[in-house]
């Protein structure tokens, strides 16, 4: 049967991104997320065309392809950033990580939005992120912008579904804009995942207010911070405050289909067998429409 859930974790890019795909495969994945550079680091030596052939190799070898393959970008960059220098830093900053997702043959690129740092009011700061994508999207073709849902912590945006809609609503190339959520910050930001039932209210929220179809990507992770605390302290499947039902909810729910489902969660060793649990979670799926 077609594969239709495409699940793996954020893997490390240490040695080379070429090394990725492998680290990706021997988890079991067939979907992985990566940083093309050092995600703390402001500069990055450009990527080698040896790099990008194995790289590349590697995704054929192993069978990922490039719509299941989400690059992240670095945590410095701020395309909401109150000071015009800050700004202008970040903003060259995303090119070069959108150049490099296009240079590897890599569609999309998971950012988190930005932040106000209490200079600037909400609605200044979503203006500034929608331009920031929009002159992204001038200097880089074909690579799409993945806007990440956040937690809500500190002053950093995007944990509303009206946050991510305004900055839709901005952005000029609306068919280079979508989004990632993460069931951590969503739960954090007080979207409630606890159950089937609020899965559904969640997500009917979400196409209401943003539209399901700008759902490019999910980062599946428990939460060690109850509903609504604010605050991004991620947790391994089942061990935090919103457990299974959430994630056996997203592998079987068919809207879930055919995007990267990525885990972030914290214990490395336990990606194999949250893997697992998810794909059997999809199969029972399977078997019912094939029975009935
Ligand atoms: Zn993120
Ligand atoms: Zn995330």
């Amino acid at each position: 049967m077609q594969e239709q859930k495409f699940i793996g974790a954020h893997v490390s890019a240490a040695g080379g991104v070429e090394n990725a795909p492998l680290r990706a495969h021997e988890i079991g994945a067939n979907s992985f997320a990566l940083f093309t550079k050092n995600q703390r680091q402001w500069q990055a030596k450009p990527l080698l065309q040896s790099s990008i052939d194995a790289f590349q190799a590697n995704c054929r070898a192993y069978g990922f392809e490039p719509q299941h393959i989400l690059p992240h970008d670095s945590y410095l960059i701020n395309l909401g950033a109150p000071d015009p220098e800050k700004l202008e830093k970040s903003r060259a900053a995303f090119v070069d990580e959108m150049e490099r997702c296009r240079l590897l043959g890599l569609h999309l690129l998971n950012f988190h939005p930005g932040s106000h740092l209490n200079q600037i009011s909400e609605e200044a700061c979503l203006e500034t992120i929608a331009a920031s994508i929009n002159l992204a999207h001038q200097q880089v073709p074909d690579v799409i912008a993945v806007i990440e849902n956040t937690a809500g912590q500190g002053s950093n945006l995007g944990w509303r579904f009206e946050h991510l809609a305004r900055i839709i609503e901005l952005v000029d190339e609306k068919e280079r804009v979508g989004v990632c959520l993460d069931t951590c910050h969503l739960f954090a930001a007080g979207y409630d995942l606890r159950t089937a039932t609020a899965c559904q209210q969640t997500f009917a929220e979400f196409d209401q207010c943003v539209g399901m179809h700008y759902l490019r990507a999910m980062h599946l992770n428990d939460s060690k911070i109850g509903l609504g605390g604010r605050v991004d302290r991620h947790h391994s499947l089942g061990e935090g405050m919103i457990g299974w039902a959430c994630f056996e909810y997203i592998a079987k729910a068919p809207r879930f289909n055919d995007i990267p489902l990525i885990l972030e969660t914290i214990q490395p060793n336990l990606w194999p067998q949250e893997i697992q649990t998810l794909r059997d979670y999809a199969a029972e799926v399977n078997v019912k429409t094939v029975t009935v």
